[in-house]
């Protein structure tokens, strides 16, 4: 039952094959049984799984058909879950329950889909491994020696284990896309105010945004279907209406052009990861489309822009950790000053304290234009680089990552070669636009992702290109473990 896609689940479901109930306990019991060794969960909502699965059953049996109602999925604990613990993967929320609903876990209440639990990451997002969550890393289930990515490492090592058909992520610079990678699943960043941040733990708000982590293409576009819509709320939510995203998933790829950045494919590209991405862009040039060469010639910008404008935005996210409204308190403090600083000193983790002081530093007086000011003229250029880009092709194409899963603590002694995991991934932030990473190969029995990356609001399109790869070929299908 576990190796059914979100769509299958759907309409077994709708066809009666099988209860809510029946389904969301086959997945917690392999919660149960399997997440020991992948620590991908840090909390499974149980009770409540099967009291919305029993929910769920009732309103079928009435005759209600939307898509995801009596579906189980898992979320990232950086979405705030009424009556649920809601950690973001650090110390200082430990024993946090949240009193509300992020929109997004909201959404898809509403749409029925039943919550499973909420899915390790990455203290505060910040990481591409897991390793800074304060829960323990995650084990790739590929191999449990490596890293599954990160931050939203414990949604696709889930999603890949088979242990929930589907669960939400965030990608702030990579975090969807690259744990997507490594596991070898399908994970979808869409444009920057497509979906609500609202009840979405901040890091750095102007390029954070919410998405799904599936196996399919398909299965991306019924969870964005629930995820997406404008929220007043939220003031960078875009009001656009929500089209099906399933609508145009058949559509022919005859006559699509695709841009290769010459940038992405320049020396340092390990020859044998380049290889698999350009048997990937063969089959597609089979499916009809056209190739041609583009450049992004700021392109090499973008990891010490973010690397500004990131930590100056968590820098200010995270003041609000001070012990005195939610979260973490230091024991016995003897002063005002001494709870701050004991409370932040033993709360956060040392990643995070390195973004906080990064971000200070950046935004203080003395350095403001020189750093920030910047690093915010120079996300502009590299935004430029991709609008002259789409004015000449339909989508773009690359790695997802520089290399396959990576050991653990293979690059935890250098912050720089880890910050270099998302170097393909992080000019979509700074520019807002959406990307998506499916698996299109294997490196030594590792998952390797190609990314593509669209226009503004072309997630249709997206998943309409992602999807044509998946009839043809089988490497969404592989898994790691039965
Ligand atoms: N790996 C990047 C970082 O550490 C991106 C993380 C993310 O997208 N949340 O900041």
């Amino acid at each position: 039952m576990h190796n059914k896609t979100l769509s299958e689940i759907s309409s077994g479901l709708r066809n009666g094959d099988f209860s809510s109930e029946e389904i969301t306990r086959h997945f917690l019991n392999r919660i149960n049984q399997l997440d020991p060794q992948f620590n991908s969960f840090i909390a499974v909502t149980e009770e409540q799984a099967i009291q919305q699965a029993r929910q769920a059953d009732k309103m079928i049996s009435a005759g209600e058909t939307q898509a995801l109602l009596g579906v189980p999925f898992a979320h990232k604990d950086i979405f705030c879950t009424e009556g649920v613990l809601t950690t973001s993967g650090s110390k200082m929320l430990e024993n946090f329950i949240s009193p509300y609903d992020s929109t997004v876990a909201a959404n898809l209440k509403r749409a029925g889909a039943v919550n499973l639990g909420k899915t390790n990451m990455d203290e505060f997002a910040m990481g591409s491994s897991n390793e800074t969550s304060f829960f323990g890393p995650v084990k790739n289930p590929w191999d449990v020696t490596r890293v599954p990515g990160g931050s939203s490492g414990g949604s696709a090592a889930a999603v890949a284990a088979r242990l929930a058909p589907a669960a939400t992520a965030t990608d702030t610079g990579g975090s969807i896309r690259q744990p997507a990678s490594l596991c070898g699943v399908t994970g979808l960043k869409p444009t920057y105010g497509r979906i609500s941040r609202w009840g979405m733990i901040a890091f750095a708000s102007s390029l954070d945004q919410a998405g799904p982590i599936t196996q399919t293409a398909e299965d991306a576009a019924l969870m964005l279907n629930s995820m997406a819509g404008f929220d007043p709320k939220d003031s960078t939510s875009v009001d656009q209406p929500v089209p099906d995203y399933r609508a145009n998933l058949n559509d022919s790829l005859k006559g699509l052009t695709i841009g290769l950045p010459k940038e992405y494919f320049a020396s340092g590209l390990d020859p044998k990861l380049e290889n698999i991405i350009q048997e990937a862009i063969s089959e597609y040039q089979r499916l009809g489309a056209t190739v041609k060469e583009v450049s992004l010639p700021n392109s090499s910008l973008s990891v010490p822009v973010y690397y500004v404008i990131a930590p100056a935005e968590c820098s200010t996210n995270l003041s609000r950790f001070d012990g005195v409204r939610y979260g973490y308190r230091c024991a016995e403090p003897i002063n005002l000053e001494d709870m701050y600083t004991r409370t932040r000193s033993e709360g956060f983790g040392d990643e995070v304290k390195r973004r906080i002081l990064i971000g200070t530093y950046v935004l203080s007086s003395g350095f403001y234009d020189a750093y920030y000011i910047q690093a915010q003229k120079t996300r502009r250029l590299i935004q430029q680089d991709f609008v002259n880009a789409f004015e000449q092709v339909d989508v773009l194409m690359a790695p997802t990552s520089p290399s396959p899963a990576f050991k653990f603590d293979e690059k935890t002694a250098d912050p720089l070669t880890m910050y270099l995991e998302d170097i393909y991934t992080i000019g979509v932030n700074l520019a807002g636009l959406p990307g998506i990473s499916i698996p299109a190969g294997q490196l030594d029995g590792l998952p390797v992702g190609l990314q593509i990356i669209g226009n503004y609001f072309s997630e249709s399109k997206l998943l309409n290109v992602a999807h044509q790869y998946q009839q043809v070929t089988g490497w969404h299908k592989a898994q790691p473990i039965d």
